[in-house]
Order: structure tokens, then sequence, then C-alpha cells
């Protein structure tokens, strides 16, 4: 069966939307495009300039201002990609604890969302691509070939992120209770609340490797569309 050219990965915080979305698109030859580190940026660049993130004008005049671009690695530090805020490589500080804090609240105003939407779009627009997100096959990408839920449960969700924290050296204490925070918000708002798209394929993976995952998830894209 001929790859799909479009691919929506959607799902809660710590599902293993990224790990799995980058193995994915390398493996179909596709674009990787975690939409979630662009909404980090965003709240990396409105920290940076002291912005409110309760500040709805502020924030989506901001989104319009900024320049954010993700691009292959540029340095050899275990990134799946490096994260540009204009110009300059966010790639690490979008990861900080007190990012997590506010990514939320700054993706939740309607004018941030309507500028990365359109960001989102044209990226697609350019070929095959893997993206991956919390409304991509809801919103962003509606007509996307494949749709997939990837979720697993908070616990699962937890220790994952604490092994990946871990690698990096960074213990953080409360990590499955920001993580629910994060999920609250995130399907509790009004703009492109997450939730799975309608015609979405659900892959949960408790108890799964990451090679498990991967092949759960390339057996349902692989699938006829629904
Ligand atoms: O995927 P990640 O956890 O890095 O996303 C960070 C935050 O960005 C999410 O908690 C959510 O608030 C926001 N986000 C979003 N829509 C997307 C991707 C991420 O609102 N498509």
């Amino acid at each position: 069966m001929a790859t799909p050219r479009t691919i929506a990965i959607d799902g809660p915080a710590g599902a293993g939307k990224s790990t799995i979305g980058a193995l994915l698109a390398e493996r179909l030859g596709s674009l990787f495009l975690d939409t979630g580190a662009m909404y980090r940026a965003l709240a990396v660049a409105a920290e940076r300039r002291g912005i409110d993130p309760d500040d709805a004008d502020r924030l989506t005049a901001l989104a319009r201002d900024v320049r954010i671009v993700i691009g292959p690695p540029t340095v050899r530090d275990g990134r799946t990609y490096t994260v540009l805020l204009d110009g300059s490589d966010v790639t690490w500080e979008i990861r900080s604890p007190a990012i997590d804090g506010i990514v939320s609240l700054v993706a939740r105003v309607a004018g941030v969302r309507e500028a990365m939407v359109e960001q989102q779009q044209a990226i697609a627009a350019k070929g095959r691509v893997v993206m991956v997100g919390r409304d991509i096959g809801t919103v962003v990408l509606p007509n996307a070939d494949r749709k997939i839920f990837l979720t697993a449960s908070a616990a699962e969700r937890a220790r994952r992120r604490e092994e990946e924290l871990a690698l990096r050296g960074q213990a953080r204490p409360q990590v499955l209770q920001e993580i629910l925070r994060r999920d609250m918000l995130d399907s509790t708002r009004e703009v492109a609340p997450l939730r799975p798209a309608d015609d979405a394929v659900t892959v949960e993976t408790d108890g799964l490797t990451v090679g498990e995952a991967l092949e759960k998830v390339h057996a349902a894209v692989m699938l006829p569309a629904r």
C-alpha cells in the first residue's frame, strides 16, 4: 500500500508522540513536525519579554511577530531536532519546568493558535509529513490521510517522562501532577481542546517498548483509512 501523505498523531502529554512520530517519519521518509515545540518556543519568547500568560492580546501579537523554525539537529547532543526562536537555539530551554508551567496557558489563546495552525498547515502543504500535537487530526489537518490518537495511562506517562528526565540528569518532583495539570488545561480549553478526531484510530501503549509501540502505530497507519 502507498505511504499515506499526511499522518496526524495526537494525544496527551508523555504518550510518546514525539518519539514514535519521529521514528515513524524516519521510516516512511516523511518530514516530522512536533507542534508542541512551536507552542513551547512561543512560551519562551513570552517569558523572555515578561508577557503575562493571561495577556491574550500581547501573546497574539507575539505569535505573529516571532520566527520559530524547527529543523534537523544542528548539535549532536541527543536532540531529535533543533528549535530556533528568532535565530537563537532554544531546543533545550523549551523543556524547562518554567515552560512546562506556562505553555498550556499560552496555547489556549485563540490568536496564538491561529498563527501556529497557519504555519503548520503551510508546512504540511509542502509534502509528506508526520505531525504530532493535540489538535492535528481535529483542526490542523482535518483531512489527514491517517489519524492516530496515541495514549497511555497517566502513571505510565509520568514514569516515561521521569525516565527521560533522568537520562538528561534532571530529576524533578511532581511529574505526574504536572502531566495531569496540563492534560486538564489542554482538554478543557475553549479552542481546539485535546480530543481524538472522530476518525482517529486510538493506540494504547501501556506496557509496550518504544519498538513495540512503533510497530503498532505503523500497522495502524498502513491500514485502509477509516
Ligand atoms: O507536546 P508537548 O507536551 O510538548 O506540548 C506542550 C503544550 O503545547 C501542550 O501541553 C499544549 O498545551 C500545547 N500544544 C497544543 N497544541 C498542539 C501541540 C501542543 O495546544 N498541537
